[in-house]
């Protein structure tokens, strides 16, 4: 690109931010902590569904030091249903870090707050510039989006090849007098002007100089290629109940889901046909005797989507006597979970975090069942 369309480029941005800024808790914030937080959030999540958790998180935990003493469960239930929990189990490792190895100092150069756990480098970038105003362009699906289509660009943005072409332009294109407006002008010019459909290109400021709108080849733009297909995996859950409690174990880390709690386990290569009639069998993989655990019923399939898997998951209902012990979760898991125990059942939404599945099956059919009295618990 031209010096003068560089320049033409920013100053439009620029214009076009200064007349279109959404109100947003995390507009024009400059504490490098509220930055962070808001990032890590929109990191997987649109704004309206991140907006109530940011507000929830700083209420709970104003400041890097509330947040790095909170018990990490108590972190994952304020994370609970945003998904993608490994960026909660970081920001809980990261304000540790910076709270008890930093004096509580937030990293103010590009390398030290991308050494941050669950940092990458469009995070870095945006907390560099908006906190700091330091010289680094973000790159998201907003900016691929502008500069695949302003500039003509045919490679596929989800390569390595578009990611090294992209971050090169980005950062050539971007303002250094006013790092952090600029970035924010891009992105929301993505989000909410040159939108993925329907982008307002009769009523755009770039549309002069876009080569997609110059060469009608704004719907074709960005190019991507397919994604892999998603793992499909098959979960059948044992609901162990006894009287007010019931079997509740946390997952192991390396897997989906890691830290958050769920019922015991028995992962399978498929979903049965005929799902009531192999109960004694999933009975069986935690129990050795099984004569007194009572079936009461099995509910699903249930589904979840999520970024490279699907889960699908039966929900097999048990009542348990009172003598019986415990049932031997080792047998079903790879990995021996980190936690288990017979838990009461007003706790189990209150106080443990459970993937999003696992809590859908329990209001579903658990509580409402409970409130009806169909399982006459
Ligand atoms: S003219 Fe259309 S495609 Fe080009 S930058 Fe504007 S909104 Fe995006």
């Amino acid at each position: 690109m031209s010096n003068e369309e560089t320049h033409f480029f920013r100053a439009v941005l620029l214009a076009w931010h200064a007349g279109h800024r959404r109100p947003l808790p995390w507009k024009g914030e400059r504490d490098p902590y509220r930055v962070w937080l808001s990032e890590i959030i929109l990191q997987q999540t649109r704004v309206e569904q991140g907006l109530p958790y940011y507000e929830r998180l700083i209420a709970a935990y104003p400041t890097v030091e509330h947040l790095a003493r909170a018990p990490l469960d108590d972190v994952l239930k304020h994370w609970e249903g945003l998904g993608y929990y490994s960026r909660a189990r970081n920001l809980h490792a990261a304000a540790r870090h910076i709270a008890f190895e930093r004096s509580g100092v937030f990293p103010n150069t590009f390398e030290e707050i991308r050494a941050l756990k669950g940092v990458g480098d469009y995070t870095a970038a945006a907390i560099a510039s908006f906190a700091f105003d330091l010289p680094h362009a973000v790159l998201d699906g907003n900016v691929y989006r502008v500069l695949a289509r302003f500039l003509g660009i045919e490679t596929p943005v989800n390569t390595p090849e578009a990611h090294k072409r992209f971050s090169a332009l980005a950062q050539q294109l971007l303002d250094p007098t006013h790092p952090g407006a600029y970035n924010q002008a891009i992105m929301d010019f993505g989000a909410q002007h040159c939108r993925p459909r329907q982008p307002l290109c009769h009523q755009c400021p770039l549309a002069v100089h876009c080569v997609a709108f110059q060469q009608g080849r704004v719907a074709d733009l960005p190019r991507k290629n397919p994604p892999a297909p998603r793992q499909q995996r098959f979960f059948l859950y044992a609901v162990f109940q006894k009287g007010h409690s019931v079997w509740m174990q946390q997952r192991p880390g390396g897997d989906i889901w890691a830290n958050l709690y769920e019922f015991a386990l028995w992962e399978t290569n498929a979903l049965p046909q005929e799902p009531a009639r192999i109960a004694p069998q999933v009975a069986a993989r935690f129990f050795s005797d099984t004569s007194k655990i009572a079936f009461h019923g099995v509910f699903g399939p249930y589904r979840q989507t999520l970024s490279h898997r699907v889960v699908h998951a039966l929900f097999y209902v048990f009542e348990v006597p009172a003598d019986v012990d415990v049932p031997q979760p080792e047998r079903s898991l790879e990995q021996p979970s980190a936690a288990a125990g017979w838990t009461s059942m007003d706790k189990v939404e209150k106080n443990l975090a459970l993937p999003r599945i696992v809590a859908q099956f329990w209001r579903e059919k658990i509580l409402s069942c409970r409130q009806n009295e169909m399982l006459h618990l």
